[in-house]
């Protein structure tokens, strides 16, 4: 029986669905696979839930377990199907973080030595005593 959550006006659910097409890499009860319809490299892959969720937050850690435990082979498979040298796996969440489409994916982006994608965010230091500050909320939500 299937029991996954679908939003009717999500483009996912309707590529799970099979009601937009896609170029299918991988599937199987819980977890779809399929390339980039604008690729930033030959075989960038989306991988996604076949639960509708859309942020990595809403997963409960079961799902998020069953979700994780497919992309190392995922991404073994399309490195060496690519012949890259590395890949980067990106998984956004919010509008402010690059999210358009609101179901969670992980993106699997080939990469070659010199190529052109470049990926390179501004870092920052902490200021005075803001960083005991910052590890002490994350430490107690965690522990919450
Ligand atoms: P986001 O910016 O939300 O992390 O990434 C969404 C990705 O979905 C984009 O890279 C975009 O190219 C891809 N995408 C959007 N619509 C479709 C579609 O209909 N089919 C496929 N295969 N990819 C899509
Ligand atoms: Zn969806």
């Amino acid at each position: 029986m299937n029991t996954s959550r679908r939003d009717p006006d999500c483009i996912f659910c309707k590529i799970i669905e099979g009601r937009i097409p896609c170029s299918k890499v991988y599937e199987d009860d819980l977890v779809l696979a399929f390339l980039d319809i604008n690729p930033l490299a030959e075989g960038h892959t989306l991988v996604i839930p076949k639960d509708h969720v859309t942020l990595i937050t809403d997963m409960s850690a079961e799902r998020a377990a069953e979700f994780f435990e497919r992309v190392p082979r995922l991404a073994q498979a399309v490195k060496e199907a690519t012949a890259s040298d590395g890949m980067n796996l990106l998984q956004s969440n919010g509008r402010c973080a690059g999210q358009v489409i609101d179901h969670v994916h992980i993106h699997l982006i080939p990469r070659t030595t010199g190529d052109s994608l470049g990926f390179r965010w501004k870092a920052t230091t902490y200021g005075d005593g803001r960083v005991d500050e910052v590890l002490r909320k994350i430490v107690e939500k965690i522990s919450r």
